[in-house]
């Protein structure tokens, strides 16, 4: 960028003193034209009014000692009188510019470029009666001798110019750029405000995603340090069961006992392996999956099927209403979504209980409603039960076979499908969970 802003500003510089330099040359020439032409037409209007065979002995200088030269012309064009070379022998001046606009206006001028490339001739012509033509010529730089003149000193200036513009666009890019470092060294305190309003939106990202690194890595190392203490449980009473049973400490009533508790508890670990695959897959996608036509009360009824023997286990009534009604979505997500919202219905509610699932059109949406008459969830924990491994009770959602982490993936799936989820409960009285989809169009 200093680079970049550098070459832009010495570009900028170097073309304004180009053009700095040709305009005031081109200026200058100018002036100089005009002063060239004042001075003849003075000296040829001198010669005009006065006697003219007076004159053309002396018209060779003038009374500085300049050289001027002389040509009298007739109404044809041929010359009468030159001071410089034979008028005999010279051509035909009709057609000479100055001559021209002399015959037509009274008085003309021209230049013309000498034998050599930086010399020219400054020509001015005056009317002096109806047959006769006076022009007086006079040497002088050209264009390119005047260039070639003023070149030298407009190149040191130039060069001068550019010498400090380098400085001051070193100083100007340094002190541009100073406030963008700072900035950039500050990014992370939340009370740095950027010099240039303009990098007030870029900061803010900027500092926004720092900030969701931070404590997504903060959730990483939280969610690693929960895995490993939920993993050590079930390991330790399966390696102690073990080591009594290899020890042959275990009578074989005492076996069979062991043998049970090491099963149950490497099903507890092979259900929290799953879930937590199952959220690193859940991470792993993004929100814009291809999603199908999915019937949710499909869904809903082959999750109370497979849930029925739990059910019934629990003591708990599970009942299914609705109708068909399409959603967009990822068919295995939404069983998972179902089932555990049922599965923990069922789990947390008490005996003779109901669980009643319904799947309703409403206008615009689908709504999906998990309602159970069990233990409801205490006011203090109810923004908290979405969080991964959080438990109310921990030894019930143990003994039940829950992770802690049943709602982390249905909140996780919910949010994929860009529906709503609302949460409704009663310590004591029962909980019902509303899921609110996008209807399939
Ligand atoms: P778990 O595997 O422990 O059930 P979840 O993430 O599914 O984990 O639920 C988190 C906690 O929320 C549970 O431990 C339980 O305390 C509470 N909870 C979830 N569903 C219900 C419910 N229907 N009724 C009462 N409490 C519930």
């Amino acid at each position: 960028m200093k680079k970049k802003i550098y070459s832009h500003f010495m570009l900028v510089v170097t073309l304004a003193i180009l053009l700095t330099m040709l305009s005031s040359s081109f200026l200058f020439y100018r002036i100089f034209k005009e002063q060239m032409y004042g001075d003849i037409r003075g000296y040829a209007q001198l010669i005009a009014q006065s006697e003219l065979n007076a004159h053309m002995d002396w018209a060779l200088y003038d009374s500085s000692g300049e050289y001027f030269r002389l040509t009298v012309i007739d109404a044809d064009g041929n010359v009468l009188y030159d001071n410089e070379a034979d008028a005999d022998s010279m051509e035909n001046h009709s057609n000479r510019e100055e001559i021209i606009s002399a015959w037509e206006t009274g008085e003309g001028q021209a230049v013309r470029l000498s034998d050599t490339l930086n010399r020219s001739t400054y020509y001015v012509a005056v009317k002096l009666d109806e047959n006769t033509v006076i022009r007086v010529g006079r040497d002088g730089s050209s264009v390119l001798g005047l260039y070639l003149h003023v070149l030298p000193i407009v190149l040191v200036v130039g060069i001068l110019c550019w010498v400090i513009c380098l400085l001051l666009a070193s100083v100007l890019t340094r002190s541009i750029l100073q406030p963008m470092q700072t900035l950039a060294d500050n990014l992370d305190k939340p009370q740095t405000v950027p010099a240039y309003e303009e990098l007030q939106p870029f900061l803010e990202t900027i500092q926004k995603q720092h900030m969701d690194l931070l404590e997504s890595a903060q959730m990483r190392q939280e969610f690693t340090a929960n895995v490993s203490h939920e993993l050590k449980t079930p390991l330790t009473v399966i390696s102690g069961y073990a080591e009594l049973i290899s020890s042959g400490m275990a009578q074989d009533k005492d076996a069979r006992h062991f043998a049970r508790e090491i099963r149950e508890n490497a099903g507890r670990l092979l259900t929290l392996i799953n879930d937590i695959l199952e959220l690193s897959k859940l991470d792993s996608t993004s929100p814009g999956m291809e999603l199908e036509h999915v019937d949710l009360y499909d869904v809903a009824r082959s999750c109370v099927e497979m849930l029925d023997i739990s059910a019934q286990k629990h003591k708990v009534g599970i009942r299914l209403s609705g109708e068909s009604a399409l959603v967009p979505g990822n068919r295995e997500m939404l069983e998972e979504l179902i089932y555990n919202l049922c599965d923990n219905a069922i789990r947390y509610n008490r005996e003779n209980g109901s669980v009643e699932v319904s799947v309703l059109n409403r206008v615009d949406t689908v709504v999906l409603r998990v309602k159970d008459t069990g233990i409801g969830i205490p006011k203090e924990h109810q923004t908290r039960i979405f969080e991964r491994f959080y438990r109310v009770d921990k030894s019930r959602s143990r003994d039940t076979g829950g992770t802690g982490l049943g709602l982390a993936i249905v909140k996780h799936i919910v949010s994929l499908h860009g529906a709503t989820l609302d949460l409704e409960s009663e310590e004591g009285v029962g909980t019902e969970i509303t899921v609110t989809f996008m209807k399939a169009k």
